[in-house]
């Protein structure tokens, strides 16, 4: 029987980590599941580099941060010094955190809960959610298809290497131009293919504007617009390959012709941009509430929100949900109504739903 923890927490954010750091003080046994390379990934992947961090904190909040540990510094920093700051202070306090485990699905079992993985299963009493508010899309492709890289932490693992980028915006662009460059101070002259689903690209001027000086410097680039991911394959040496469709011709015959690409899995970047988690709740039965007109002041109508109680557990009996996952508003169930609650996406308010959550969970183990 694997171990149980009494807490599995999802997301190695502000959120999940503050999670962690409260837990190993109070004695709780806890696991975080990160599915980037590093805690703090989403972050590391949203902020553009040298953005400062500020401890924000909304006007009308009444409480400190409540793990002053994990706050940003009053004298703002950059986000690559506070990146650097959260990892050693991960090594220091020896938090225990898998990292590369993508999130998949909870089953309810004999004691607890069982958390699904791309690394397996794992199992725990209670399950926090604190995976942000924004979950990069999967590629949706038939067959065995394993995860692909959703963003380049080294470029340069790819000279040497055809690379294939897919997706059509600035994300996709960036990695591009990364893999380019890379190439070229390594004198590569192995092309980085480009592909899109749709004809047309769509980045930024200034985005466009390195694109075209890399370019412009002997950068070796494929456009391939109008392509298809299709298929996820394992060939005979036991390579996992993505098969992309480039090109289709239509026939008289009723018989289609097509182009095709295969790439190994591990030289393909899959920036195809990110999704609220509301497909993930549905997936995992915990209930949302669409807004009708003139319930919500700051969802718009339409928009569906998370059910929760005042102490952020979810529909589905010991899953909390906390940080930017819920924000910028939920639906708060409280002495017997259900309310539009505010919740700003802020730092400040992931580290203090963390400490609220644990103070629950506590309470709920008997501890
Ligand atoms: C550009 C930008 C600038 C900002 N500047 C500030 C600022 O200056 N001050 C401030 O207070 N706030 C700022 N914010 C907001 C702040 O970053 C968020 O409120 C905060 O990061 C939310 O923390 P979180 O832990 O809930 O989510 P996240 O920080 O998003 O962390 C979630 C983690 O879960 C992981 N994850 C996602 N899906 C899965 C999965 N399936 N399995 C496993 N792990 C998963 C992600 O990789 C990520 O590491 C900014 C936001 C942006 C986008």
């Amino acid at each position: 029987m694997t171990q149980i923890h009494d807490v599995l927490i999802i997301g190695g954010g502000p959120a999940g980590l503050s999670t962690a750091y409260i837990c190993h003080k109070q004695g709780l046994s806890y696991l975080v599941l990160e599915s980037g390379k590093n805690v703090f990934q989403g972050i590391a992947n949203t902020y553009p580099q040298g953005k400062l961090v500020y401890p924000s904190k909304p006007k009308d909040a009444p409480e400190p941060f409540l793990v002053e540990e994990l706050r940003p510094p009053d004298k703002p920093v950059t986000v690559e010094s506070y990146l650097q700051y959260v990892q050693h202070f991960v090594q220091h306090e020896n938090l225990n955190v898998q990292t590369e485990v993508d999130f998949e699905d909870i089953r309810d079992d004999r004691d607890g809960l069982t958390v699904v993985t791309s690394r397996g299963n794992f199992r725990g009493r209670k399950v926090v959610l604190a995976f942000g508010s924004n979950i990069p899309r999967e590629l949706s492709v038939y067959g065995d298809a394993k995860m692909v890289a959703k963003n380049v932490d080294d470029p340069s693992k790819f000279v040497g290497e055809k690379a294939l980028v897919i997706g059509g915006g600035n994300t996709a662009a960036d990695v591009v131009i990364a893999i380019l460059k890379a190439k070229r101070e390594e004198n590569d002259s192995q092309p980085v293919y480009w592909a899109h689903i749709s004809e047309k690209f769509d980045v930024n001027k200034e985005t466009a504007q390195r694109l075209g000086e890399e370019i412009l410097l002997g950068g070796n680039i494929r456009l391939l617009p109008g392509a298809t991911p299709r298929i996820g394959e394992v060939d005979d040496e036991g390579v996992d390959r993505l098969v992309i469709r480039i090109n289709e011709f239509k026939q008289a015959d009723g018989i289609d012709l097509y182009h095709a690409m295969s790439f190994p899995m591990k030289n393909v970047i899959a920036c195809i941009g990110s999704q609220g988690p509301v497909p993930i709740f549905d997936k995992l039965g915990v209930q949302t509430i669409a807004c009708t007109s003139g319930v919500c002041k700051i969802a718009k109508e339409g928009d569906r929100l998370v059910l929760l109680t005042a102490e952020f557990e979810s529909t589905r009996k010991g899953v909390y949900v906390i940080g930017g996952a819920i924000s910028p508003s939920f639906m708060k169930i409280a002495e017997g109504s259900i309310q539009e609650e505010k919740h700003p996406n802020l730092i400040y308010t992931a580290i203090n739903d963390a400490s609220h959550v644990v103070e629950a969970v506590k309470k709920s183990l008997g501890r």
